[in-house]
């Protein structure tokens, strides 16, 4: 599995032992060297570790991004951590935008189908637009 490492706007990658199916995520990361869980909430996609040993202890991080792929991002100290989240803020930032507008469009979507007993994006009777219910209406005549 490769990890990338990211030093004063340097990019690095460097193979490490891939996640053992038998062994914890929490044991595979403590191999690697990360034990610190740092929490930082900017969606479900986005996980910062920090260094177990490395001193200082704050700055040096594991990012994982991804969801069934893991992509490994570690910023070397603190200077690289700082540069790091802000290049790549702006895109959690949308990412966690993004998860938040489908929450509300499935609640949105659930609420429609208890109201109208369809799915919103096929129109009836009462929702259509004024050409959809014509469009329905001769449906409606041609079966009969
Ligand atoms: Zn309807």
């Amino acid at each position: 599995m490769k990890v990338n490492f990211f030093h004063r706007g340097e990019w690095s990658c460097r193979e490490v032992a891939d996640w053992p199916s038998d062994n914890g995520f929490e044991d595979w990361l403590r191999l690697l060297g990360f034990e610190t869980y740092s929490y930082l909430s900017l969606g479900e996609e986005f996980e910062v570790y920090e260094a177990a040993d490395a001193e200082p202890k704050t700055g040096a991080a594991l990012f994982i991004v991804g969801g069934f792929t893991l992509h490994h991002f570690v910023a070397l100290d603190e200077v690289d951590y700082v540069d790091l989240r802000a290049r790549w803020a702006p895109a959690f930032t949308a990412s966690a935008i993004h998860s938040e507008l489908e929450d509300i469009n499935r609640a949105l979507s659930r609420i429609f189908r208890v109201w109208h007993g369809h799915d919103p994006e096929w129109p009836c009777m009462h929702c259509g637009t004024t050409e959809e219910k014509e469009r329905i209406e001769r449906r409606r005549l041609k079966k009969a």
